[in-house]
């Protein structure tokens, strides 16, 4: 009995997935990875948010036991701030921003907002309250509105085209004869990287969340488009609580903190001007990148 009722309850998971049209068949398996990771807590309650204030304390974390990926991180997000974390690739910037949303749990210290500790609140209350605009956007097979609405059900079709406006690919949309109504993904519209990530944010203006994870693309968007796209992260970020992981460093100027990492720890910090008077391992990434146009720092 035990052994029928656990591959028919796992094809029904699968089914449910198939069924929201998930383009991509390695996160759909990575998802349910995910989700096996990570329960709520007996008892969880829903995160109350009151300015969303995100702590780090003495955050150890590794993937696999034999090699750990952060050691000992703390910082913290004020209300309404922003802190951005540059560093080379596989220092460990992406895996802060899974832990934040609790992806994963956390092998030694704790993350909190507001003073709750991820792990003690319930984890729809924890995603609602968390955007994240990911470098690659998974879209579904399903239309544009569907696209931008996820997560959102109830939203209206005149909210769904504010988001659209704000996030400036509305006349993209509109231009298309179906409009709205376009299939995307695999079997539909193709979407550029630009376009992909501006349906991100349009998603992220629509749910309007207190706490704002921006993983910024590495690559493949020409510098108007960047540019463009800035913008619109920063109207999107407006009095939000915001972790950036930042490519650029012309992004995180204005930053309350940036976080220089390196193998897992924090080797800097410190606003963009202080870091630049220390002279060390910021200020030489920032003249490599100005002095070579604008690649990643590595
Ligand atoms: P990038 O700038 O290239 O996105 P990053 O600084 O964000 O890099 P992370 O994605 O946080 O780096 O990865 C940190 C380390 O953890 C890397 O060495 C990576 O190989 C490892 N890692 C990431 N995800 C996993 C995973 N799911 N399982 C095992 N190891 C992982």
């Amino acid at each position: 009995m035990i052994q029928l009722y656990i591959p028919l309850n796992f094809l029904g998971v699968i089914y449910r997935e198939i069924k929201q049209g998930l383009t991509d068949l390695d996160k759909m398996f990575s998802l349910l990875e995910r989700e096996r990771e990570v329960a709520d807590a007996p008892g969880a309650k829903p995160l109350a948010v009151h300015g969303a204030t995100v702590r780090f304390e003495r955050v150890r974390f590794a993937y696999d036991p034999a090699r750990e990926i952060l050691h000992e991180i703390s910082f913290e997000i004020p209300a309404g701030k922003k802190v951005a974390v540059v560093g080379p690739s596989g220092s460990g910037k992406s895996t802060l921003a899974r832990l934040l949303y609790r992806f994963y749990d956390v092998d030694e210290g704790r993350i909190t907002i507001d003073g709750q500790d991820v792990r003690q609140v319930t984890q729809a209350s924890l995603r609602r309250a968390i955007g994240i605009v990911p470098q690659d956007t998974v879209l579904f097979n399903d239309t544009v509105a569907y696209n931008i609405a996820y997560g959102q059900p109830g939203a209206s079709r005149e909210q769904i085209e504010a988001a659209a406006s704000a996030a400036h690919i509305h006349d993209f949309i509109a231009s298309t004869p179906k409009g709205y109504e376009t299939m995307v993904g695999e079997r539909g519209l193709k979407l550029s990287g630009g376009e992909k990530q501006r349906v991100a944010i349009a998603r992220t203006l629509l749910k309007n969340p207190p706490i704002l994870i921006f993983d910024e693309a590495t690559s493949a968007l020409d510098s108007s488009n960047e540019r463009a796209i800035q913008g619109e992260l920063e109207a999107a970020a407006q009095d939000k609580t915001v972790l950036v992981i930042a490519h650029r460093l012309s992004t995180v100027v204005d930053a309350h903190e940036i976080l220089v990492m390196e193998r897992g720890h924090i080797i800097e910090r410190g606003n963009h001007q202080r870091l630049m008077e220390m002279g060390g391992r910021y200020a030489q990434m920032w003249r490599l990148q100005q002095a070579g146009g604008d690649p990643a720092p590595a």
